[in-house]
């Protein structure tokens, strides 16, 4: 890394496949799935101190980028659910839909899912665009109020990715653990690389790490439960047809892309859909055609408060499901039946976590600190570099791969229309994974001790880029097309 001031934006440490592929519900896991954890935070510290039953009243201040696009991000719905004991990877995601009229109705929230306050939106939820906290970009300030008059807070960040840190606690963010020692320790693709010597691959380096948090089997069974998430979620995509919410009226696009590609869905199920794939006889223009509708499914699902899984941001979570199942769509069906499907999507996962672990530990994944590059960009390495594994590249190609995939994205504004998750980011999906395929074609012709950048040089180049760039391009609906195009932004 130069010494020129480019110190990473957030916690080094371990960080699990796990941290880095996370089941959420849309549209942004830096606004929505962030804040919502950030709630559940406050409401788990109120309970414990045996000061839930004695609330009185709620309020959540919101600063920086989350007061400037949260009402598209769904940032105070996300907030009344997690302030209401909901957990973003297990509720019902209708729930996200009705929180807000029922709150208005009845002028209360259920606390915890058990102690009922009074709740105005407009005076209980405050953005403030005016004032950014000292800590990162996406602050919040909880504060409560008991029966005696006395008050507790909270300020929380929502650092990227869903990752939360709170002030006042230990340094980092909850889902790292800082405790863990791992058997092969990564802070930078070079030591990545160094750790393969002997041999292994990226994805059994990684194994050997997520060993220390998980068995071999709850590694898999997990990795296939993300695996299924994403697949339900693509497979929601294709099947559903409309208008996306928040007052944009952008179309659904998936659907029509897919009938025209492989026919009339005709199942009720994603599994028996993704198990179809190996029939779908896709050339070189449907390849692509193909590959766009996936990651556009995925994302319009995120923009309509579905559940995804947070790849490593809900912005970005269409890039490594469409570039995982195009890799599936291309197994002829006789290589599907020599293959161990699962154990395929094990190893693209694997490989791709590990990968968007070092962005976030040497740059960042939040868009409010760098951009789309963050998000777009990452996630384009991510499955640039487990497409290239999985084709039987070398270690030192799916590092390639992902440098390419990260060269190209350099720079990326993040400038989202009415600070809704929709234009430019749906579409941006689909062209981070055509630019993950690309990259990896590219690297697996390549030779990697010819190139002239590392995977690590582009990291430290998009930190560097992100710290230059305008703060209005950094998730603040401040610039370029946000700027271009108005909009009256319906909250959900
Ligand atoms: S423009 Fe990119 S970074 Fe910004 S919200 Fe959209 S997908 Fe996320």
């Amino acid at each position: 890394m130069p010494d020129d001031a480019i110190v990473p934006s957030e916690s080094s440490g371990p960080v699990s496949v796990f941290d880095m592929l996370k089941v959420g519900v849309g549209p942004s896991s830096s606004h929505t799935l962030g804040p919502w954890r950030a709630a559940e935070h406050f409401v788990d510290r109120l309970r414990s101190s045996g000061r839930l039953g004695q609330l009185a009243a709620i309020r959540v201040e919101l600063y920086g980028s989350l007061a400037k696009t949260g009402r598209g991000h769904g940032t105070g719905v996300a907030l009344m659910m997690g302030l209401c004991g909901h957990d973003p990877e297990t509720c019902d995601t209708a729930e996200v839909q009705r929180i807000g009229p029922e709150a208005v109705e009845s002028g209360r929230l259920l606390i915890g899912g058990e102690q009922s306050v009074p709740f105005v939106r407009d005076r209980d939820l405050a953005f403030d665009s005016t004032e950014v906290l000292v800590g990162h970009p996406n602050g919040m300030r909880f504060v409560a109020t008991f029966d005696d008059g006395s008050t507790a807070d909270q300020v929380s960040y929502s650092v990227g990715g869903g990752f939360v840190s709170h002030e006042g606690e230990d340094v980092g963010d909850d889902s790292v653990d800082e405790t863990k020692r791992l058997p092969c320790p990564i802070e930078s693709a070079a030591e990545l690389l160094a750790w393969c010597d002997d041999g292994r691959s990226i994805a059994d380096v990684v194994r050997a790490n997520e060993r220390v948090w998980r068995t071999d089997a709850e590694i898999d069974v997990d990795l296939i439960r993300i695996r299924n998430v994403m697949r339900d979620c693509a497979f929601r995509g294709v099947s559903t047809t409309g208008t996306l919410p928040g007052g944009l009226d952008v179309a659904r696009r998936a659907h029509d892309l897919h009938r025209a590609l492989m026919g009339p869905i005709e199942i009720d199920d994603s599994a028996t859909w993704l198990d179809n794939l190996r029939h779908a006889d896709l050339g070189f223009g449907d390849t692509v055609r193909f590959v766009s509708c996936l990651a556009l499914a995925v994302n319009e699902e995120n923009a309509a408060f579905g559940r995804v899984v947070t790849a490593p941001t809900n912005g970005a979570a269409g890039v490594i499901p469409a570039v995982l199942f195009h890799h599936l769509a291309q197994l002829d069906p006789a290589e599907w039946e020599r293959t161990d499907i699962d154990a395929e999507c094990v190893r693209f996962l694997l490989v791709a976590g590990e990968i968007g672990a070092i962005f976030k530990k040497r740059a960042t994944i939040s868009a409010a600190m760098g951009g789309c590059q963050a998000e777009i960009g990452v996630s384009s390495a991510m499955a640039a570099a487990a497409l290239t594994e999985c084709l039987g590249g070398t270690v030192a190609q799916s590092l390639m791969a992902a440098e390419i995939a990260m060269e190209h994205h350099l720079g990326m504004t993040c400038d989202p229309i009415g600070g809704l998750v929709q234009v430019p980011c749906i579409e941006r999906n689909a062209m981070g994974a055509i630019k993950a395929i690309s990259a990896t074609h590219l690297a697996l012709a390549g030779e990697p001790e010819l190139a002239r950048v590392t995977l690590d040089d582009v990291i430290d180049t998009m930190w560097a880029t992100a710290q230059d760039m305008n703060q209005k391009y950094k998730e603040t609906a401040e610039g370029g097309l946000a700027t271009r195009i108005s909009v009256s932004v319906v909250e959900c």
